[in-house]
């Protein structure tokens, strides 16, 4: 199932929180971590600003994630997180969307599955590209992260606006300089 251009959603919905509540332009709000959440194949019809107290502390713990400088520290963390939020794996199939599995216990809130699916998919994706495929942004003036589980798996920045802005300066300096 591709919702968002991720393999798995938990790690676009990671990003995308991590973003909206730690990053200079993003938006913490209720609604906006509640737009995020939907936008990133959660069905969000139990969410309450409960659950969005318990998300932004979430988002700052992943940002740590996303800014690991060595493949020993984001295994470290991730482990340390794995231990923290009881799991309970099973297969479900509901409203249509065939057998998929879930990483909560059943019957847990959203801010609890959204730190399962999240942590599950963020150490999938460690698991099989390291760290390479995760970062903050490499826009001078950008402080947003991103993650990237495309096969050619290239991406360094969180937008096509922020490389698109990157490579405009870029070449402008080159045509600055004196031939
Ligand atoms: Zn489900
Ligand atoms: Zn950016």
């Amino acid at each position: 199932m591709r919702i968002t251009g991720y393999k798995s959603h938990g790690v676009g919905a990671a990003a995308a929180l991590v973003n909206a509540v730690t990053s200079r332009d993003g938006d913490d709000g209720d609604e906006a971590l509640r737009a995020v959440l939907g936008e990133h194949g959660f069905f969000v019809q139990r969410f309450t600003p409960a659950t969005a107290a318990e998300l932004r502390p979430w988002a700052r713990t992943l940002r740590s994630f996303f800014e690991a400088e060595s493949l020993d520290a984001a295994v470290a963390l991730l482990n340390g997180l794995l231990a923290d939020v009881p799991m309970h794996p099973h297969v479900a199939d509901h409203d249509e969307l065939g057998l998929h599995v879930h990483y909560a216990p059943p019957e847990v809130d959203l801010a609890h599955r959204v730190r399962a699916t999240t942590l599950m998919n963020l150490a999938e994706l460690l698991c099989d590209h390291g760290i390479d495929r995760i970062g903050v942004c490499a826009a001078a003036d950008c402080d947003r992260v991103y993650a990237d589980d495309s096969r050619g798996g290239r991406r360094r920045f969180c937008s096509d606006a922020c490389a698109n802005r990157t490579n405009v300066a870029a070449y402008r300096a080159r045509r600055r300089q004196p031939t």
